[in-house]
């Protein structure tokens, strides 16, 4: 990789050319007749949304929080409900030595080494890691509880806290958690709500010109006109389902399913560029999240790969990518050699030593396969035999010596010998959306000439992954940690603002 690699762009996407089947800008706000009105205007009620929606009316704001769907949660209620953070009490008690600090220095450092040189300003991220911590104890504070033992992600820390009950459990507790203590509070949470486009006061996609509302699409088909006195903020999630514009952002991965909520289409980065808000295209690090999915029952799995000594095998029986490097990075090295589906392969040392722990949700919620000899899992798993074995008596032979001479891999090496011998066919499939409309540290969202835009905020995956857009290594930070920094900055901030 070369080191003058251009490593973002950032796209002057505020036209509406950009998105040709986007609605079209509303009247002018003085010819709007307002339907309904309120100081906050949210859209979405997944993570991001929830918590904008418990700040402001902390601070005392009346709230409105409209949800496409016909229930709360989008990605949040899908997720793995794990909050990746350093420095944490539960941390402590656990006897991990994290502090932001090393969490800060680890992401710093894995970006290097990925030659994602930190050429942008990395303020914006920087609040998730300085605030993260407190943003989790504001949950508790909320009725949201975390399992007593962080667990390893990506970095060098064990870091990812999960609610209780734990993996992918605890999700709908936690969406249940916010929307209850939200409406508890007073705001007004409303499904089948749809944001179409947004009012400006002039009623004009002109640059510097205020957000006072917006259009939205209820089930019955009718629009409504609603108006934000202090302010409207975006929360709608990524655009992992628009082909339209995951083929426009990341034309790599145009054509490849997704196993995001069907409605996290763009609407919010829609909405935002058409009256001159910056998206800014994350390029080169992944573009967007992906997750290996298994093809039996459809369910998510990541977390072994960085834990567990296992390998990661084609069809044709070959490994592609160090598997220690975790999930993502071998679904994009699947992506790139076009290798459609993968079997994680293990042997009985790695069953016993792990089947309470990383390997449990894999037994759980997905179907692994068991075989007494490799010629048994390769014809099981249609895996060409002869290759398949020639890569293990390899694999054996360089874990002894201590070297992977085939793909540098010198973490989590253990011999695969002790049968029987376990199979997991998955594939990869894109979620997250690591592209998103620019904002700066107050969650303002930001236009094409660097300006915040005037009563309009965002948070959460459609603000993309803000690790990522400054060349960080991921992972340092996640997707709920993000939402839930910038959803409570968000909320706070429009609440604070003067009524117009
Ligand atoms: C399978 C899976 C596992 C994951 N695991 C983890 C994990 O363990 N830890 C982690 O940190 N992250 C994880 N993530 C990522 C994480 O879930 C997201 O980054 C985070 O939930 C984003 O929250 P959000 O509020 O921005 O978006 P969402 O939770 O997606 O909420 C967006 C909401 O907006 C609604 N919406 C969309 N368009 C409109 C519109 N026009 N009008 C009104 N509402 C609209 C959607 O229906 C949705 O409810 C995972 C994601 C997936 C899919």
């Amino acid at each position: 990789m070369t080191i003058n690699r251009r490593n973002f762009i950032i796209a002057s996407a505020g036209s509406a050319a950009l998105f040709a089947a986007s609605a079209p800008v509303c009247a002018a706000s003085k010819k709007v007749s307002w339907d309904r009105t309120t100081d906050v205007l949210i859209f979405g009620a997944g993570q991001a949304g929830l918590c904008a929606a418990i700040a402001a009316r902390e601070s005392k704001a009346e709230v409105i929080l409209f949800e496409k769907g016909a229930f709360c949660g989008g990605h949040t209620g899908m997720s793995g409900s794990g909050y990746y953070i350093g420095g944490t009490e539960i941390q402590k008690k656990a006897g991990i030595d994290d502090s932001v600090e090393i969490n800060w220095k680890d992401s710093v450092d894995r970006g290097v080494k990925t030659y994602r040189f930190i050429k942008r300003d990395t303020a914006v991220v920087r609040r998730v890691y300085d605030e993260g911590v407190a943003g989790m104890a504001w949950l508790e504070k909320h009725g949201v509880k975390f399992m007593p033992k962080p667990v390893q992600g990506i970095g060098n820390r064990r870091r990812v806290h999960y609610v209780a009950p734990g993996y992918k459990k605890g999700s709908p507790v936690l969406i249940d958690t916010l929307l209850k203590e939200a409406q508890k509070l007073g705001a007004k949470v409303e499904t089948e709500m749809q944001l179409a486009s947004l009012i400006t006061e002039t009623g004009e996609p002109t640059l510097g010109v205020r957000v006072v509302g917006a259009k939205v699409k209820a089930a019955d088909g009718k629009t409504i006109n609603v108006r934000a006195r202090k302010g409207v903020i975006l929360a709608t999630g990524g655009f992992a389902n628009s082909p339209q514009l995951v083929k426009r952002f990341h034309p790599y991965l145009a054509g490849l399913p997704s196993l995001g909520s069907k409605l996290n289409t763009g609407d919010g980065i829609v909405a935002a560029t058409d009256i001159g808000a910056n998206m800014i295209i994350e390029t080169n690090g992944f573009g967007m999240n992906m997750l290996f999915v298994g093809t039996h029952k459809g369910q998510s799995m990541g977390l072994p790969m960085t834990e567990a000594p296992l390998i990661v095998v084609s069809k044709a029986g070959e490994r592609f990518e160090d598997e220690s490097k975790g999930y993502l990075a071998a679904c994009h090295k699947m992506t790139e050699k076009g290798i459609k589906l993968a079997d994680w392969i293990f042997d009985e040392k790695t069953y016993q030593k792990f089947r309470e722990g990383c390997l449990k949700p894999m037994f759980e919620t997905e179907v692994v396969n068991k075989y007494d000899s490799i010629d048994a899992l390769a014809k099981g798993e249609g895996i060409d035999a002869q290759k398949l074995k020639k890569t293990i008596e390899r694999y054996n032979s360089d874990v002894a010596k201590g070297k992977d001479s085939v793909l540098g891999r010198s973490k989590l090496l253990q011999t695969i010998d002790k049968p029987p011998f376990y199979a997991f066919e998955c594939g990869p499939k894109i979620y997250t959306s690591y592209s998103g409309i620019e904002i700066n540290r107050e969650a303002q969202v930001m236009d094409t000439r660097g300006k915040p835009v005037a009563g309009l905020y965002a948070a959460g995956d459609v603000t993309g992954h803000l690790a990522y857009q400054c060349n960080l290594g991921g992972g340092g930070i996640s997707g709920i940690s993000m939402a839930t920094v910038y959803g409570r900055i968000a909320g706070t901030n429009a609440a604070k603002n003067k009524s117009v």
